[in-house]
C-alpha cells in the first residue's frame, strides 16, 4: 500500500493527543483516500488554464479528487478501485452539445432507414419488410432514399408503394429533406388530391392524367408529414433511450435539447429513475404558450438525478432556415428578390413572455438565423432588459442565448457583447451552408456570417452544438469544421471567411466549458479540475495535434460521465 507523505507529515508534526486520534482514523483516512475510478497514462487536457494538462485523474463519489502525474495518482489506487491504464490515449473534459433535439436524435435511429439503397429494388424490398412488420392501419416512415443512383434515375411513385403497402399509409423522406413520397392511403388520410392547394414553398408533383404522383416537394410535405401520428409513450422511450446510449458512445456527456414539452421532462424523469438515462440533459421548454407559462410558474428548479438533468429554460423560435429562404433577412434574397424571409415567432407573446421569464430567473434561447431574425432577437432581450431591471430579477445575469446566430448584420455582433449574449453556434451549419450562401445573400452578408472568432475576440463564451438530427450530431465533424472551417473533404471558396476559423483550444472550450456556462453549471463540470463531476471524453488520437483531416477519423474509446463509465472501458 502506498502512503501520502503529506499526511504522514502532518502526523508527526501532531500533538500526542492528536497524534493518538490520527493513528485511530489511519485506516479510515486511507479507504477514504482511495478512488473509485482512475485514470492514468493519458494525455489529459483538462481546459484549466491554471494546469491545462496532465497524466492521471482520480474519481471518488462521481466528483475528480486528484488531476496531476501518474506518479501522484498511485496513492488513490485502493484495493476497490478500478484503475486503467490509458496507455498514452487522449482524455479531454466530457463533451457537450449546447443545442440538439434529443427525442428527434432517437427517433432517428427508430425509423425506417433507407440509406444505402442503390437500387430501386433494394429501396422497395427494404420498404417491404418493413411494412411486413407493421400492424396493417399503422404508419411506415423512413428516410434516406435517394433516386440518382437507380437506373432510371426517377422518383418513386405512389403506386410502386401501393404495390407493397396497400393497408398501410407509408410516407419515405428522400436524403436531403426536401421531398417525400408517399403512397395512395397517406395522401387519403392526408386529403391530397389534384385540387389541394399547393403550400407556398412546395409542390404537388402531378401524373400526366394530373393526379398526384405520391412525391411531395418542400413545404408540401408536411401536408403528410404533418399527420403521422406522435409517437406513442413506449416509442417515446425508446427513443430517449437510443438517442442517450448513440450520443454517450460518440463521447458526449451531456446534451442542451433545444425544444421541448412537459410530457417529454416526465417521460425523462422516469428513465432517469429507471437507470435508463445516463447522459446528462439540459431541457427547454418551447414557448411562448401554456407550456412556458407553467415553467414561470414554477421557476427554474434544482437539479435532479445528481446533477443529470435541470429545467430551467425556454426555447422560442424567431425565423425559418436559409435552406428554404425562410430565414428573415433585412433586405431580399439575392436568388429570390422578394423574399425578405419569414418572422415565425409571435413576437407580442414573446416581449410579455420574456420579461415574466426574466423576472422569475428563467433563461431564454430564440433560434436566430437571418441578419433580421437576429437583430428582432437582439431587439427583444434588449427590451427585457431594460424592462426588468437587475433588482427585480430572481437571476442578475440572465446568460439569454442567440440559437444558431448564423447571420449577423455586422453592427449588431458587438451588441452580444454589449447585452451579454452568448452565441450558441454549430460549426457544421457553417460547412454545410457556405457553398450555397454567397449565391442566396451575396457576397457582401457573408461578413458577420458564423463569426465565431469575431465572437471569442470580444470575450464572449462562444457555445458549440450539432443541431442534430439536422446534422449528424458527431463531435469529430463540429470540431474539424469549427478549427478547419472547410468542408469535410477539405474545400472552401469565396465568402468562407478563414479568418472566422477558431483555434483548437478555442474549438475545445466551445464543446466543455462554454456549454457548462452557457447552462449556468461551469462550477460542475466542463474542465478536468478537483471537485468538478468527473465527465471524461476519451478519444484515441490527439485532436489538439493531429492534421486537420485525422481529426475526422478519430474515434471516442471511453465515455465517463459523474465517474461512471457509461460507454467503452471495457
Ligand atoms: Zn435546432
Amino acid at each position: 500500500m502506498q502512503y501520502d507523505s503529506s499526511f504522514m507529515t502532518t502526523l508527526h508534526q501532531a500533538p500526542p493527543m492528536r497524534r493518538l486520534a490520527l493513528l485511530l482514523l489511519l485506516p479510515v483516512s486511507l479507504s477514504a483516500q482511495s478512488a473509485d475510478l482512475v485514470l492514468r497514462h493519458a494525455t489529459i487536457y483538462t481546459v484549466n488554464a491554471k494546469a491545462p494538462n496532465a497524466q492521471a485523474v482520480a474519481v471518488k463519489d462521481g466528483k475528480i479528487v486528484y488531476v496531476g502525474s501518474d506518479a501522484g495518482v498511485a496513492k488513490f489506487v485502493g484495493p476497490s478501485t478500478r484503475s486503467f491504464d490509458l496507455t498514452g490515449r487522449f482524455v479531454y473534459p466530457g463533451f457537450v452539445d449546447s443545442h440538439a433535439h434529443f427525442t428527434g436524435i432517437g427517433q432517428r435511429e427508430m425509423t425506417l432507414n433507407l440509406e444505402g439503397t442503390r437500387t430501386k429494388e433494394a429501396f422497395l424490398a427494404r420498404v417491404d419488410s418493413a411494412v411486413k412488420k407493421a400492424r396493417p392501419g399503422a404508419w411506415v416512415a423512413g428516410r434516406g432514399w435517394i433516386e440518382t443512383f437507380w437506373s432510371p434515375p426517377l422518383f418513386p411513385t405512389r403506386q410502386d408503394l401501393d404495390r407493397i403497402a396497400p393497408n398501410n399509409p407509408v410516407v419515405l423522406t428522400r436524403a436531403d429533406g426536401h421531398a417525400s413520397v408517399a403512397n395512395s392511403m397517406a395522401l387519403r388520410l392526408a386529403k391530397v388530391t389534384k385540387t389541394t392547394a399547393v403550400p407556398s414553398g412546395g409542390a404537388i408533383n402531378m401524373d400526366r392524367d394530373g393526379e398526384p404522383t405520391g412525391m411531395l416537394i418542400d413545404h408540401a410535405q408536411g401536408l403528410v408529414l404533418g399527420i403521422v401520428p406522435v409517437a406513442t409513450e413506449a416509442d417515446l422511450e425508446r427513443a430517449l433511450q437510443l438517442a442517450s446510449e448513440r450520443e454517450l458512445s460518440l463521447g458526449w456527456t451531456q446534451v442542451q435539447d433545444a425544444h421541448g414539452s412537459w410530457r417529454e421532462v416526465e417521460r425523462m424523469r422516469k428513465l432517469y429513475r429507471d437507470g435508463r438515462l445516463k447522459i446528462r440533459i439540459y431541457k427547454t421548454i418551447t414557448g411562448p404558450g401554456a407550456e412556458a407559462d407553467r415553467l414561470i410558474a414554477q421557476g427554474p428548479g434544482e437539479s435532479e438525478f445528481n446533477d443529470r438533468f435541470e429545467v430551467r429554460a425556454i426555447k422560442l423560435v424567431m425565423d425559418g432556415a436559409l435552406g428554404s429562404r425562410g430565414a428573415a433577412l433585412l433586405a431580399p434574397y439575392s436568388d429570390d428578390v422578394t423574399n425578405v424571409g419569414l418572422i415565425t415567432m409571435d413576437t407580442v407573446a414573446a416581449k410579455d413572455m420574456m420579461r415574466r421569464a426574466l423576472k422569475a430567473g428563467l433563461q431564454v434561447w430564440t433560434h436566430a438565423i437571418g441578419d433580421r431574425g437576429n437583430r428582432l432577437t437582439l431587439n427583444l432581450y434588449e427590451g427585457a432588459f431594460k424592462a426588468v431591471p437587475v433588482a427585480q430579477r430572481k437571476v442578475a445575469d440572465p446568460r439569454w442565448r442567440d440559437e444558431h446566430s448564423q447571420i449577423v448584420s455586422p453592427p449588431d455582433l458587438v451588441r452580444f457583447k454589449q447585452l451579454g449574449i452568448i452565441p450558441s453556434m454549430q460549426p457544421s451549419h457553417a460547412i454545410g451552408d457556405l457553398f450555397f450562401v454567397p449565391s442566396r445573400l451575396g457576397l457582401e452578408r457573408t461578413k458577420g456570417a458564423y463569426a465565431w472568432q469575431t465572437f471569442f475576440s470580444m470575450g464572449l463564451p462562444v457555445a458549440g452544438g450539432t443541431d442534430a438530427p439536422v446534422e449528424r450530431g458527431e463531435p469529430m465533424i463540429e470540431f474539424y469544421a469549427a478549427v478547419a472551417r472547410k468542408s469535410l473533404d477539405g474545400k472552401s471558396g469565396p465568402g468562407w471567411h478563414p479568418e472566422e476559423k477558431v483555434t483548437r483550444a478555442q474549438a475545445l472550450k466551445m464543446f466543455t466549458w462554454n456549454g457548462a456556462f452557457a447552462a449556468f453549471e461551469e462550477r460542475r463540470h466542463g474542465s478536468i479540475e478537483v471537485g468538478k463531476a468527473a465527465d471524461f471524453t476519451v478519444l484515441d488520437q490527439d485532436i489538439m495535434k493531429v492534421p486537420e483531416a485525422q481529426i475526422l477519423k478519430t474515434k471516442n474509446v471511453m465515455t465517463v460521465v459523474g465517474g461512471e463509465i457509461v460507454y467503452g472501458g471495457k
